[in-house]
C-alpha cells in the first residue's frame, strides 16, 4: 500500500505515551496516523482532513468523547472506534447508540484494536461502494441475502421471518457489536427498544439452529450487558 492509499486514522486522544504507542502500532501496520490532542483539535482535523476511521478516548480535557461522537455524527459516517478506561456495561451501551462503531476498554491489546479496525474500514468500504457482496459467509454458517437462504456446512437452516430478519440485522454489521437497543429497533421498530425479552427468546431460538452448543456460541457472540456481535472471521 502506498502513502498515497493507506487509510488516514485520526487518534484523539490527550494522554501522550497513549497516543505515542496508538501513533507507533498504526504506522507499523502501514496506516497514516493524525494526532489529536483535544476535542476541538479532532473535530478541526475530521473536518478539513476527513480520516477513513477515528480512534477516541471518552475522557478528553475539553468536550467529553461522547459529545465529540454526536458532533461527528451530525454531518460524518466515518468509523468510530472508543478506547477508554470507562469499562462499564452502561458506558459502552451510551457510545454505541451515540454512534460509535466499536468500544475497546483500555487497557487493551494492539492486535485486537488492529482487528477491530479492520473490520470497520471493511465495513465503511462496502457501504461507499454499496457493492457488498449478497452471500454471508463465516466457517459453515452463509447467509444468502438476495435468495433469503440461510445454511449451516451445505444444510439449509429454516428461520421464522423475524429470525432471519434479526440474522441479517446482525450480518450487516458483522464483526461489530450491535447494542440491545439497536437490535430491538432495526427488528422490532423504534416502539420496542425497552423489549429486552423479545430479543433474549429470539437470540435463544436463531442459536438453537445455527449453533452446534447453543450454550457456547460460536457465531453469535454475546457481549455482556451490552448487545451481541456476529464474528466475521
Ligand atoms: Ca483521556
Amino acid at each position: 500500500m502506498s502513502a498515497q492509499d493507506a487509510a488516514k486514522i485520526l487518534v484523539i486522544e490527550d494522554e501522550a505515551p497513549i497516543r505515542k504507542f496508538l501513533r507507533i502500532s498504526l504506522e507499523s501496520s502501514g496506516y497514516v496516523a493524525i494526532e489529536a490532542d483535544t476535542a476541538a483539535k479532532g473535530l478541526a482535523h475530521a473536518m478539513t482532513e476527513p480520516p477513513d476511521a477515528v480512534i477516541l478516548d471518552l475522557g478528553l480535557p475539553d468536550l467529553d468523547g461522547l459529545q465529540v461522537i454526536t458532533r461527528l455524527r451530525e454531518w460524518s459516517r466515518v468509523p468510530i472506534i472508543v478506547v477508554s478506561a470507562r469499562g462499564r456495561e452502561s458506558d459502552k451501551v451510551t457510545a454505541l447508540d451515540a454512534g460509535a462503531d466499536d468500544y475497546l476498554t483500555k487497557p487493551f491489546s494492539v492486535g485486537e484494536l488492529l482487528a477491530r479496525l479492520r473490520v470497520a474500514l471493511r465495513h465503511s468500504a462496502s457501504v461507499a461502494g454499496a457493492s457488498s457482496d449478497p452471500i454471508f459467509c463465516v466457517g459453515g454458517l452463509c447467509v444468502d441475502l438476495g435468495r433469503r437462504e440461510v445454511t449451516i456446512d451445505g444444510e439449509a437452516v429454516r428461520l421464522t421471518p423475524t429470525e432471519y430478519r434479526l440474522l441479517t440485522v446482525l450480518v450487516s454489521h458483522a464483526g461489530k457489536v450491535v447494542t440491545h437497543r439497536q437490535l430491538l429497533k432495526e427488528v422490532w421498530g423504534p416502539d420496542s427498544v425497552y423489549e429486552n425479552q423479545y430479543l433474549r427468546v429470539y437470540m435463544g431460538q436463531l442459536r438453537r439452529k445455527i449453533e452446534s452448543d447453543a450454550t457456547r456460541p460460536r457465531y453469535l457472540k454475546t457481549e455482556a450487558g451490552v448487545g451481541y456481535r456476529l464474528l466475521d472471521e
